[in-house]
């Protein structure tokens, strides 16, 4: 039975070509209901050609989609429990707020009676928090605010999938942190499940509960923002979500003795086949210091730029043998290392079991 189902949405086998293009292979993927999955990757990597398929705006060449259980092949956009938030918002200008969020409801069949439409109207703009903004104009509305009344007008006929497409990008950096919170604040509120397209890690990490990592049309890892960001299942996607350091080393015979490009060895800590290889480090992971400390790893090197940030700082570092270093440091080390400069020597110390180590051939 189609209720029966606990995945919202499913994706099973699919692909997508437009003409010799194809936009996505064979992508399987399961969302629970009431989750708030992000798809992020890459301009032209696949991710609203998803969403898309998910809104029935274009049917897969191959494979199925489902929502609650439902196959959705050939069922059209509006026959779907879904709805979606554009990135520019397509609101109506000659509309009030009340008219734009009405509009959906009032196409409705059957249709929904006019004290039924008010009242669905004003308890949307009150979950967006537009409470006494009903009869103002979109003009007149800041470009936060405008969102706002998007997202009301897509969640007041109560879809069960709510398929949001970089729905934050107009923003300023600032509206756009606060949005974050409102957003996902909404999600919790309502409990459907939200699909969100973007190309920005820190808006999958910090909305989502679960990211799907995407490359060239294919799922690179789908994980919680923990899982991705903690355990990358490749280069692409260490280097995609977060920022990191690539060290050139070689996996020696015995598959676990990784030797880096300046000589030194170490345990990788997980077997790997012989050869070429690459330790990906995050900047946050590394210690700076003025002295050389005896636990973990240590390199010394010099100190090429440094970057103040308020409450952190980031500094680059050459390190003779294995190139350039990225390190972030947060307001209580940089007390430690005294904000170090350009010019000085530093040593750059970490623990081995933050490296995360993979075949060259995978970058
Ligand atoms: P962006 O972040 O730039 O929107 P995206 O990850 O959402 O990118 P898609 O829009 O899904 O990527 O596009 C995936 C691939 O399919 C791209 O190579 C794109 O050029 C192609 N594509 C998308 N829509 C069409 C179409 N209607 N006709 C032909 N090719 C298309």
């Amino acid at each position: 039975m189609a209720s029966a189902s606990t995945n919202d949405i499913e994706f099973r086998s699919v692909t997508k070509a437009y003409g010799a293009v194809t936009a996505v292979t064979d992508i399987n993927l399961n969302v629970p209901k009431g989750a708030f999955l992000a798809l992020l990757g890459p301009s032209g990597c696949g991710k609203t050609t998803c969403l898309r398929m998910i809104g029935g705006f274009e049917q897969p060449s191959e494979g199925t989609v489902l929502i609650d259980g439902r196959e959705m092949n050939g069922v059209p956009a509006y026959r779907r429990p879904v709805n979606m938030v554009f990135q520019h918002y397509a609101l109506f200008p000659h509309f009030n707020v009340a008219q734009n969020v009405a509009y959906g409801l009032k196409q409705m069949r059957p249709k929904v009676g006019a004290a039924e439409i008010d009242r669905r109207v004003a308890e949307a703009l009150e979950m967006v928090r537009l409470g006494g903004f009903a009869k103002r104009r979109i003009h007149e509305m800041s470009g936060g605010q405008q969102q706002r009344v998007a997202l009301a007008r897509a969640i007041v006929n109560r879809p069960s999938v709510l398929l949001l497409d970089e729905p934050l990008a107009a923003l300023d950096k600032k509206l756009r942190s606060a949005m974050q919170i409102e957003l996902q604040t909404l999600q919790r509120e309502l409990g459907i499940t939200f699909v969100l397209v973007t190309h920005d890690q820190e808006e999958a990490l910090s909305m989502a509960d679960i990211v799907c990592v995407m490359s060239a049309g294919r799922i690179r890892q789908l994980g919680t923002p923990q899982e991705v960001y903690d355990r990358p299942a490749d280069l692409f996607v260490a280097d995609f979500v977060g920022k990191t350091n690539r060290i050139e080393a070689t996996m020696e015979a015995d598959g676990e003795t990784l030797r880096l490009a300046d000589g030194s060895a170490l345990s990788a800590g997980k077997r790997l086949v012989p050869g070429a290889a690459i330790a990906a480090l995050r900047p946050e992971a590394i210690k700076l210091t003025r002295e050389m400390t005896a636990a973990g790893m240590s390199f010394k090197g010099t100190v090429t730029h440094r970057i103040f940030l308020g409450s952190s700082a980031e500094y680059a570092v050459t390190v003779p043998g294995l190139g350039d270093f990225l390190i972030t440091s947060d307001r209580s080390s940089m007390s430690e290392n005294h904000l170090v400069g350009p010019g000085e020597q530093v040593f750059l110390g970490f623990d081995p079991k933050a490296l995360h180590v993979f075949p060259a051939s995978n970058a």
